[in-house]
């Protein structure tokens, strides 16, 4: 397997690490999934396609040279493959397997196309639906704005939510830091009790 070192050279297009589900664009579904190297070869490092650069070790699909369309909306998050494809020209695999820049860098010339094809698809109503399920289910593992705490989902009314500040009402806060201000809001005009937590925001 190629290292990541042995990879990034001047002369290769860069890597970006993507996830990949134990079963395809489904990262809901349990099992063990893989993160891995692809050799972008157009788009960005949020939407792009290029060369799967890992052999996967569990993964019942993909394989080194795969083609991959990867995508995400969250800037700090690792995009998601959405499709892994097996490219139509040949390419030698064992010199890119033992990690050879100059057949990675054949292979990159070679794979150019189909990548910017395969990047055409994300605006397929296929593609943008598994996006959308991609990122409502990353919402919920999302740790809480203030303090990075992992809750289980949970739910409040849009009454109780207005409490919070405007610049968190977009994102995603943990039950304790949601009850400061709710708790803020029912001491207002009393004295605060006695142990009441205060946070410094
Ligand atoms: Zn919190």
């Amino acid at each position: 397997m190629p290292s990541k070192k042995s990879l990034n050279r001047k002369t290769l297009p860069p890597l970006v690490k993507v996830s990949f589900a134990a079963r395809l664009a489904r990262p809901w579904l349990s099992g063990i999934g893989e993160s891995m190297w692809v050799l972008k070869l157009t788009g960005t490092k949020m939407r792009g396609a290029g060369l799967l650069a890992n052999q996967p070790c569990q993964l019942p699909y993909g394989r080194l040279g795969d083609l991959v369309l990867y995508a995400t909306d969250q800037p700090h998050e690792k995009p998601e493959a959405l499709v892994v494809e097996q490219p139509n020209l040949e390419q030698d695999l064992k010199a890119m397997f033992n990690g050879n820049a100059k057949a990675w860098a054949a292979a990159a010339t070679r794979s150019r196309d189909e990548c910017k094809t395969l990047l055409n698809q994300l605006n397929s109503a296929k593609c943008r639906r598994a996006m959308a399920r991609i990122e409502k289910f990353r919402q919920r593992i999302l740790g809480c704005a203030i303090c990075g705490a992992r809750d289980r989902w949970w739910m409040t009314t849009d009454e109780k939510w207005a409490l919070v500040p405007k610049r968190f009402r977009q994102k995603v806060l943990c039950r304790r830091c949601f009850a400061v201000f709710t708790a803020r809001e029912n001491n207002y005009g009393s004295k605060s009790k006695e142990g009441s937590r205060t946070m410094d925001l």
